[in-house]
């Protein structure tokens, strides 16, 4: 069980959009920190060093990868964007995990000027990485176990998903890349996302031990550092429970014991590349109704959609709602909350108990603070809204203001009417 609490009241939130009119997301800095610290402290007794590489695609803002920067963590990226993000942020090298498939040249290019670790997702890019850029000094592959590990529902069988090497393809990869240059090597596998399970990640680190044991033994490669990977879940339900780093650490410990120090790899570096877990649970999108809709169903009309929040819509994800204000009330109604898209999945929950809801009542969607405003998008012309950080002091700073119209329309040639049309960002009701 978890319980679903807002950090914020009614109150607030009407103070807030004074300044801030809704819909927008709001991050909770105090409870990205405590998370980050948590998973610090579970792994601190990593020999060779653990480290978190927040995977940036989950929440790519400046502001938050500062905060989580100060918490010790790198950055796992897979774009040009994503690279400019930690370039901006002066973030080190060795704090880039550049993480990417079906990769273009000039983002290794990028990758290695700003000296991130390249992560490797095929065997030809050995070859693609020394001829085109030439093979930097450090290297990680990425691997794919295919039917040896089972994957879940997001990321689908790692036979049938398209990242990674094969256990043969890895072994003469590294043999190559040793034979171009590189003298410090990395084994990367993510095949699961959004997995609650921690026995999962303990096998994960499992099948990776073993592997670079055979690597040692197989080649002349020693594996200095072992990146598990992201994919840890959060409890998006309350009859759920948040995954024990503590539990999958004592775990991993176990085993590095058993495999790593045998063979004579320790002290080995242990890498992870979350994201989700992270930011995800101390994000909410905070929302106000417009309409109460009353047809073969009851529906609760909101000032947001889709393009502010995609994975109910997509993934029939379940997102936790509280009315605020009516936190203690009970739950009598069965609503569909929607948005306004024209699009009938744009909806953020079906078939929902909840307490009776009134016109201008504020819904905070939980859970938002990763894959959330990212995952946004512009289908119908909605646009994207703020984003707003909730500090540690209790004051709040704008970190990414709201999408406009000469935004939307900026790639187009009628982008200056649309300046024309801009309205003060007043209230979308
Ligand atoms: C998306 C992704 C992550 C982060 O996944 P989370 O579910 O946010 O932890 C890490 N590594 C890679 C390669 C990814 O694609």
């Amino acid at each position: 069980m978890t319980p679903k609490n807002v950090p914020f009241g009614r109150d607030f939130v009407e103070r807030l959009t004074d300044d801030h009119p809704t819909p927008f997301h709001i991050y909770d800095e105090a409870g990205i920190r405590a998370t980050a610290r948590d998973m610090a402290s579970a792994f601190s007794w990593v020999p060779g060093g653990f480290r978190n590489y927040f995977a940036v695609k989950a929440l790519p803002n400046p502001a938050i990868m500062q905060v989580v920067a100060d918490e010790g963590m790198g950055f796992d990226c897979s774009s040009t964007a994503e690279l400019t993000l930690c370039d901006y942020l002066e973030t080190p090298g060795d704090l880039i995990m550049f993480t990417s498939n079906d990769t273009p040249l000039c983002e290794f290019a990028q990758a290695k000027e700003l000296g991130a670790i390249i992560n490797l997702d095929d065997y030809s890019h050995i070859d693609y990485l020394h001829e085109g850029i030439g093979m930097p000094r450090r290297i990680c592959m990425r691997y794919n176990p295919g039917s040896l590990k089972e994957g879940n529902v997001i990321i689908g069988r790692p036979e049938e998903a398209k990242y990674g090497f094969t256990r043969d393809q890895i072994i003469e990869g590294y043999r190559r890349a040793a034979e171009l240059g590189a003298q410090e090597f990395g084994l990367h596998t993510m095949v699961a996302s959004n997995e609650l399970n921690p026995d999962y990640f303990v096998e994960t680190a499992a099948l990776l031990f073993e592997l670079a044991v055979e690597i040692r033994e197989k080649t002349d490669v020693r594996i200095g550092f072992l990146n598990l990977g992201g994919g840890i879940g959060i409890p998006y339900r309350p009859d759920q429970d948040a995954v024990d780093l503590h539990y999958v650490s004592r775990g991993i410990r176990e085993l590095y014991s058993q495999i790593i120090e045998p063979a004579g790899l320790d002290p080995m570096r242990i890498y992870m590349e979350n994201g989700r877990c992270v930011t995800g649970p101390h994000g909410y999108l905070v929302t106000r109704v417009r309409h109460l809709k009353d047809t073969y169903k009851k529906y609760v009309g909101l000032d947001s959609s889709m393009a502010n929040l995609m994975r109910p819509g997509m993934y029939g994800a379940y997102h936790h709602i509280t009315v605020l204000g009516k936190e203690e009330a009970p739950a009598t109604e069965t609503y569909d909350v929607t948005g306004s898209l024209c699009e009938n999945n744009d909806k953020f929950a079906i078939d929902r108990q909840l307490p009776r809801i009134d016109v201008d009542d504020y819904l905070v969607i939980h859970d938002t603070g990763a894959h959330g405003h990212s995952m946004g998008f512009n289908y119908n012309g909605k646009l994207r809204s703020a984003e707003l950080l909730l500090r540690e002091d209790g004051s709040v700073d704008l970190i990414r203001r709201a999408e406009t119209l000469t935004d939307y329309f900026a790639t187009l040639e009628i982008a200056e009417l649309a300046a024309g049309r801009e309205r003060a960002p007043v209230s979308s009701r």
